[in-house]
């Protein structure tokens, strides 16, 4: 069989190589000694997450930090970055939704089979909690690339013979519990994680933190290097995902010493956490010597709250491949040969005619409202002009904006059809989160017949990938600055979807007014009062799609088109995880 090295990519003869070795219970062939060395000895960057979204059907992720995640270990193998991944089997999963008649929002576990999708391997690792001995178990996924490339992906358990059945229960919920749940498992996640690596004999470089769900990590490194801070820094790196400080994890120092053991004495931990509470951003801030924020705006804010640490930026992307549709990848592999592994390409778009970039669109729109129609029973209008708005239900994301003022609304839509189309679960116990879907419901309900509006039920990223290529526009009200950067707009910009967002996270760097899609409100340089801004976006949400959006829609398509074309060459080529990749290769791991 034809294959290829993992480590240079150069295909070979599986059955006359003699280079091979078994690496995580797989068997692996190489072309030469030395890619097989790098391959089995090398240093490894060991990433790090609470969520990954790897697999749709694997429901380990509850939003936009995990399909990141997932997204930065597709395009690592593509690259072939010698990456290793980390995270909680999440047996339950996050949440499956369900929606009453009247959009209250119910939810279930949704249990999976790991078995069905990788390995278990037989290394354990040991960590203490509560003073009990807690085993942990490790499954490997394998994220393959065409290129040769593969990265594995552990999932820790603690679902293992002979822990406590309390115990065995620390990884089945994805952001479940209380505050004593969460510390459990990250535990099992930063200090289980790291003993894993060891037991596999992985050799790592850097420690990438995504988020500070894992910062306990640095415990660990402290232990093992005579606490000494500046060895820890060297092998640590942490992004952060979020500009608000109240959404930091912190645990009090009483429940931190009831539940973890640790040879760190308080002295030092509150040096590195915070002397109140450990506060694991700063935790990971401490102790990390590369730190960066997600978009420039996310790093400026950053910056602001932690003054006089250095905090850089890279700002997200998108897995390129994975959020273009069918019916655009083979436009693209027509018209832009190896733009898949080389997205930059996408800015020869140009070379891709008018009629094929509507044909492919209205393909991908017609998917989407044949899912509407078999998912939720409604018949939508193919050609009417199909808004989208689907992510996590909670109120900085602001869904229910649109709605502010209904009778202008209707108004709006007597000037040219419009559709809408919502999505997204509200965690357990964000009651405004579900009182939003509610509301949603009702305006729903208040509108139909003239106003056709949807809310799909349970949003993962199979359904997210349907969306972002089948809709006209995708748009985005959070509030500022809230978004660190969001990333489903640049799923939508792949698939020839306009943006039409207000200007927060990654959107500021994305837009340029009519070019590439249209900015909600003003700048956020403005100096302005909170309730003008909110102002100021309901007026541009109303008159841009009364005046620009519904006009160009349906009266110049061909100007239309040409703002498809820029969304796939002035942002998709740019706000991808290839590029955002080789920034953490050059800038984080070297
Ligand atoms: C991409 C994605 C997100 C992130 O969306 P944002 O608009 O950036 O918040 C959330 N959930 C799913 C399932 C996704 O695929």
């Amino acid at each position: 069989m034809l294959i290829k090295d993992p480590v240079c990519g150069m295909p070979l003869d599986q059955s006359t190589t003699q280079f091979t070795a078994n690496f995580l219970s797989k068997q692996y062939y190489f072309d030469s000694e030395y890619c097989m060395n790098s391959f089995i000895e090398g240093t490894k960057i060991a990433y790090f997450s609470m969520e990954i979204g790897i697999n749709s059907a694997m429901p380990t992720y509850s939003g936009g930090l995990g399909v990141l995640a997932g997204d930065v270990i597709r395009s690592s193998a593509d690259l072939r970055i010698p990456l290793v991944a980390l995270t909680l089997l999440s047996k339950k999963g996050y949440l499956k939704q369900k929606l009453t008649p009247d959009g209250w929002q119910m939810e279930y576990p949704e249990e999976w089979d790991p078995s069905k999708f990788m390995k278990l391997l037989p290394e354990t690792a040991t960590v203490k909690i509560s003073g009990r001995d807690v085993r942990i178990g490790v499954w490997v996924y394998e994220q393959d690339s065409l290129t040769g490339g593969t990265i594995p992906v552990l999932f820790l358990t603690t679902d293992v013979e002979g822990n406590t059945q309390e115990d065995r229960e620390i990884t089945d919920f994805l952001y479940g519990g209380d505050e004593k749940y969460r510390l459990k498992q990250e535990i099992v996640l930063g200090i289980g994680g790291l003993r894993i690596l060891e037991a596999l004999k992985i050799n790592v470089k850097k420690y990438h933190m995504n988020e500070g769900h894992s910062s306990l990590l640095t415990l660990e490194l402290l232990k093992n290097n005579d606490l000494n801070p500046d060895k820890v820094k060297n092998r640590c790196v942490f992004t952060t995902h979020t500009p608000v400080a109240a959404a930091f994890d912190k645990f009090s120092y009483d429940l931190l010493s009831e539940v973890l053991e640790t040879e760190v004495p308080e002295k030092n931990l509150k040096e590195y956490g915070g002397s109140d509470k450990l506060n694991m951003t700063l935790l990971a801030l401490n102790l990390s010597k590369y730190t960066n924020g997600v978009t420039e705006a996310h790093m400026e804010y950053s910056r602001k709250l932690f003054p006089g640490y250095h905090i850089q930026e890279i700002t997200n992307g998108v897995h390129s491949y994975t959020w273009t549709c069918s019916h655009f990848r083979k436009l693209f592999d027509k018209c832009i040969p190896r733009w898949a592994n080389e997205p930059e390409l996408l800015v020869r778009v140009d070379t891709v005619p008018d009629e094929d970039l509507w044909e492919a669109h209205m393909k991908a729109k017609q998917d989407l409202l044949d899912f509407v129609q078999t998912s939720s029973g409604l018949q939508m209008d193919t050609n009417a002009l199909t808004l989208g708005f689907a992510r996590r239900a909670t109120e900085y994301k602001r869904a229910a904006m649109i709605f502010s003022d209904i009778e202008k609304l209707k108004e709006v839509n007597s000037q040219g059809k419009i559709q809408f189309i919502f999505a997204g679960k509200a965690h357990p116990k964000d009651e405004q989160g579900k009182n939003l879907i509610k509301e949603i419901y009702e305006f729903k309900d208040q509108l139909k017949g003239e106003i056709e509006i949807v809310y799909l039920e349970n949003y993962n990223m199979e359904m997210a990938g349907k969306l972002t290529s089948g809709v006209d526009v995708w748009l985005n009200t959070p509030m500022p600055p809230m978004e660190a950067s969001g990333t489903s707009g640049m799923k939508a910009a792949h698939n020839g979807v306009i943006n039409f967002s207000v200007l927060d996270g990654w959107w500021i760097e994305g837009c340029v007014e009519g070019l590439t899609g249209w900015a909600i409100g003003p700048s956020p340089d403005q100096v302005i009062s909170d309730e003008q801004r909110r102002k100021r976006e309901i007026t541009d949400l109303y008159n841009k799609l009364e005046y620009i959006l519904i006009p160009k829609f349906y009266q110049e398509r061909d100007s239309w088109i040409g703002l498809m074309r820029n969304s796939i060459g002035k942002v998709a080529y740019y706000f991808n995880t290839h590029r955002m990749m080789r920034r953490y290769a050059t800038d984080a791991y070297l």
